[in-house]
């Protein structure tokens, strides 16, 4: 009798439990206030379905379809060790939705916190991208909101949509350059390490190492700015053509192509994945550990030093909203450094559609001011303005970019002429 009583309690108990169960998931998950667009086949906001960031490079985030079919897009902050500091400004993935209708979008969390003060990467100038392939993008409206919140509204081609903030280049594009070129006689391609996560880091080298001198350029140190990729296979591009031998006369060219491949992998925006900034503390020797991407490039550079082989110049490629070029010393014990910085602007106007100028702004431990104290390099960051191309009165697109590169060509031809 104790047994029959105990099992009844406890089938009692069991009945009881799914009951509450069932209720609590359709209060929680399938009430009528709560996305009931997803559930009624005939409702004309039956038509939105999926965020898919199931691939290379996709940002990361949360989205949520609100009570009026708006979807709300969290994307998540990448954080930086040690610090209160905080990048978003990367979204790239894939909407999925009916052919024909518009979904609006509402992306969130600008909040950024950059070397310890508030910032924010959107602006009403801030551009969003839309693709179907992921290769062909063009420009649609974004508008900025209250709350550092865009708003986009996007007219479905198809029923399945790229969105972007600046168009993506991933490792798969990189690694299809580097079997482009490979092969070619003037190119050079040298792993020199791995990223915290094992991915290969390699410099390309284009032209002769004995040329009288050598230019070095970094791009990708911080992971959603795609400018500089751009930059430098348009610059790659431009010096294997024939009619740019003299320039491989004068100079050697030495790329570091993607310095956070896994970062970009992740679809992060700025830190490496142990939350190290890349282009910070480079009046320090790199950790190993924390940043192996700028201990095998220092070891690198090291090498090069020993051989009598160091960079005359060298660049680290950026976007931001400004352009400028960042010329770090502004002071006057280093008057040839800010002679040759003025005049490599000087050219930038004269042969690219850089109008945007330098920028004095102290920032210590960056690129540019760590190789030139610590090794004496003609060094700068290049910020390529993500939201207009003030040169091309216009929005800057990826051949934009490439375009910029190729003329860099003749930049550094002038810039190395001894005669000057
Ligand atoms: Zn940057």
């Amino acid at each position: 009798m104790k047994i029959f009583f105990t099992r009844a309690f406890f089938l009692l108990s069991c009945f009881i439990l799914f009951n509450l169960n069932v209720s609590a998931a359709i209060n929680w998950g399938y009430g009528e206030d709560v996305n009931s667009s997803f559930q009624n086949p005939d409702s004309t906001k039956n038509r939105f379905r999926f965020i898919n960031t199931n691939f290379e490079n996709a940002s990361q985030l949360d989205w949520e379809l609100d009570s009026l079919g708006i979807v709300n897009i969290s994307l998540n902050y990448d954080h930086e060790r040690s610090s209160i500091n905080r990048a978003n400004g990367h979204w790239h993935f894939q909407l999925e939705a009916d052919s024909g209708i518009e979904v609006t979008l509402l992306l969130k969390n600008f909040e950024n916190i950059w070397n310890g003060m508030k910032g924010i990467p959107v602006s009403e100038k801030t551009n969003c991208l839309i693709s179907e392939d992921g290769v062909n993008w063009s420009i649609i409206p974004a508008d900025l909101i209250s709350g550092n919140q865009l708003r986009v509204k996007i007219r479905m081609k198809s029923d399945k949509i790229y969105v972007a903030s600046v168009e993506p280049y991933r490792i798969s594009d990189l690694d299809k350059l580097l079997s482009e070129i490979g092969q070619n006689p003037l190119v050079e391609i040298t792993d020199i390490g791995k990223t915290v996560e094992g991915r290969p880091l390699e410099i390309i080298r284009l032209g002769d190492p004995e040329a009288p001198f050598s230019v070095f350029l970094r791009a990708r140190a911080h992971s959603w700015e795609p400018g500089g990729n751009w930059v430098v296979q348009g610059l790659i591009r431009k010096l294997l053509q024939k009619d740019s031998a003299p320039f491989l006369k004068r100079y050697c060219v030495y790329i570091l192509p993607m310095a956070n491949k896994d970062g970009v992998s992740r679809g992060r925006t700025r830190f490496n994945t142990l939350g190290k900034d890349l282009n910070r503390e480079w009046n320090f020797p790199a950790d190993k550990v924390l940043t192996p991407e700028k201990f095998a490039f220092k070891t690198w550079l090291n090498m090069m030093v020993k051989k009598g082989k160091k960079p005359d110049l060298a660049i680290d490629l950026h976007n931001d909203q400004g352009g400028n070029i960042h010329v770090n010393l502004p002071t006057s014990d280093n008057a040839p450094y800010i002679a040759n910085m003025k005049r490599f602007e000087n050219l930038l106007y004269r042969h690219t559609w850089f109008t945007e100028g330098p920028s004095h702004v102290k920032n210590p431990g960056s690129f540019g001011e760590g190789l030139a104290r610590r090794f004496g390099i003609d060094a700068f960051v290049y910020e390529l303005n993500y939201e207009w191309a003030k040169g091309l009165n216009k929005a800057p697109m990826a051949k934009d970019w490439e375009l910029l590169g190729s003329q860099l060509s003749k930049v550094f031809y002038l810039y190395f002429d001894k005669d000057k």
